[in-house]
C-alpha cells in the first residue's frame, strides 16, 4: 500500500481464512470480512472488574482485531508473547473454559473457579511456530454455545452468593470478527434473561470496523437489541491522529462515528462513545491548531453530528502501563511518535473545557457510580437513541419517496 499503512480489509479477509480453517487447513482465500459461524477466539476470560461505564463486568477477551493501536498490548498478550521464555507448563485442563464441565449445580461451581485461569491461550500459543502465531494463531477456537455454558454458569454461581453482575462484556481484540458467534451469544443471553431477569445484558466493545464497513451487519442483531449494550471506541478524531494511533489508512478514520451512529439507527439502543486515550490523543501543537486539524474540534463536530447532545456521552481512558513488558511498551509507544504526549500534557483539561464551552459538558462517571445505573445518563441515552433512529428512519423514507418520482 502506498501508504504504509494497514488495510484492515485485507486483514480482516487473513483472519477469517485463518480461523476458518482451524481443525483443518487453512482456507486458502476468504472474501469474507468476519466469520458467521458461532465460534470465538477466547485469549482470556477475566474476573468481573467494576466499571465506569457498564458497571460490575465480566469481560471475555478475544483476539481477532484489523488495527494495531500503538499503544495495544492485546495482540502481544493473545499471541503469547507475554509466556515467550517462561517455563513450559503442563497444559492446563480445557475444562478450564467449560468445554469439559458437567452439566447441572458443578457446572456453575467448576466455571467460577476456573474464572482467573482461563488464559490457557497464551500458553498454548506460545508454544506454536512464529510462522502460526502471526499474525493470528490457528488455535484456541471455541464455539459459542461452549462459551455461553461456561460464562453463564460462572455468571449465575455469582448471583446467588449476591454479587451484582451487570454485563457479559466482549472485548480485548474486535470481537466484531466473530459476528456469528455473538449473535448465537447474544441469542442464548437473551433466551436466557427472558427466564431470568436477573442476568446480566451483553457488552460489545468496538473499534468499529465491520459495521461501519457494512451497515447489514447489524441487521440478524435486532431480535436481540434488548439485550445488547454498545460501547465504540473513538481511535482519535482526525484521519491523521487516526492513523497514526492505529496504522490503519487514515481512510477508514470515520469508522467509529459511523458505526455509532448505524448501531443507534438500526438498532434504536444506546451506545457509549468511548476508549478514547487521552495519552495518545493529541500533540500539544495539534491542540493549538484552528479548525478540524485540531483533534478536539473534530472530536466535538463529528460526535454533534451524530446528535447535538451526544458530546455529552464521551468517555475517556489513560494509557495503562500495566503490561508485562512496561520497556517493551514504552518503547511501541515512542516508535509510533507519541513522546510528546506521554505522560498527558493536560489533555482532559482541555477537552473537558472546550466540550463546555460547545455547551455540551462531558458527564463523569466513577466504577461506584457507573453510567449504566445513572438514571438521568440511561435516559438522556436512550432518548439519542431513539431521536437518530427517527431521523434514520426519515432519511430512509425521504430517499425511497425521491426514488420513486425519479
Ligand atoms: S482497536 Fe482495540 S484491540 Fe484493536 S489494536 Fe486498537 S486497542 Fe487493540
Amino acid at each position: 500500500m502506498a501508504t504504509g499503512r494497514i488495510n484492515p480489509e485485507k486483514f480482516a479477509r487473513q483472519l477469517t481464512s485463518k480461523i476458518s480453517g482451524q481443525g483443518g487447513k487453512p482456507k486458502p482465500e476468504s472474501s469474507e470480512l468476519w466469520l458467521d459461524e458461532p465460534v470465538f477466539i477466547v485469549y482470556n476470560v477475566a474476573r468481573p472488574y467494576n466499571s465506569q461505564n457498564m458497571g460490575r463486568s465480566l469481560m471475555i477477551d478475544v483476539s481477532g482485531c484489523p488495527y494495531r493501536c500503538a499503544f495495544c498490548w492485546v495482540h502481544d498478550e493473545a499471541l503469547g508473547v507475554k509466556m515467550q521464555g517462561a517455563k513450559p507448563e503442563a497444559e492446563p485442563p480445557l475444562q478450564q473454559l467449560g468445554l469439559r464441565t458437567p452439566s447441572g449445580p458443578q457446572a456453575a461451581e467448576a466455571s467460577e473457579q476456573a474464572s482467573e485461569k482461563t488464559a490457557f491461550l497464551p500458553r498454548k500459543i506460545a508454544r506454536l511456530p512464529d510462522e502460526v502465531r502471526k499474525p493470528m494463531q490457528r488455535d484456541g477456537q471455541i464455539s459459542a454455545d461452549e462459551l455461553f455454558k461456561y460464562v453463564i454458569g460462572n455468571v449465575r454461581a455469582r448471583l446467588e452468593k449476591g454479587e451484582v453482575i451487570d454485563t457479559i462484556g466482549f472485548t480485548g481484540g474486535s470481537p466484531t470478527l466473530y459476528r456469528g458467534g455473538l449473535l448465537r451469544f447474544a441469542e442464548l443471553l437473551h433466551k436466557a434473561r427472558q427466564e431470568d431477569p436477573r442476568l446480566p445484558k451483553m457488552g460489545i466493545y468496538t473499534e468499529g470496523f465491520h459495521i461501519a464497513h457494512d451497515p447489514s451487519y447489524l441487521d440478524p442483531f435486532v431480535p436481540y437489541k434488548d439485550s445488547l449494550r454498545w460501547f465504540v471506541s473513538v481511535k482519535n478524531a482526525t484521519p491523521e491522529t487516526f492513523s497514526q494511533m492505529t496504522r490503519i489508512d487514515p481512510c477508514h478514520s470515520d469508522n467509529h462515528f459511523k458505526a455509532m451512529r448505524v448501531i443507534m439507527e438500526k438498532l434504536g439502543t444506546p451506545v457509549i462513545p468511548g476508549g478514547l486515550v487521552l495519552d495518545t490523543f493529541a500533540t500539544p501543537e495539534l491542540l493549538a491548531e484552528q479548525g478540524m486539524k485540531n483533534p478536539l474540534v473534530a472530536l466535538h463536530r463529528k460526535l454533534s453530528e451524530i446528535h447535538p447532545d451526544f458530546p455529552r456521552m464521551l468517555s475517556w481512558d489513560k494509557l495503562s502501563l500495566k503490561v508485562h513488558d512496561r520497556a517493551g511498551h514504552e518503547r511501541k509507544m515512542r516508535g509510533a511518535g507519541y513522546e510528546t504526549t506521554m505522560p498527558p500534557r493536560d489533555v482532559l483539561g482541555q477537552l473537558q473545557e472546550y466540550f463546555e464551552r460547545q455547551g455540551t459538558p462531558i458527564l463523569s462517571f466513577t466504577p461506584e457510580n457507573p453510567r449504566i445505573r445513572d438514571r438521568a445518563a440511561t435516559d438522556m441515552m436512550e432518548r439519542i437513541a431513539a431521536d437518530v433512529q427517527a431521523r434514520g428512519e426519515r432519511a430512509k423514507s425521504e430517499e425511497g419517496k425521491k426514488a420513486a418520482t425519479r
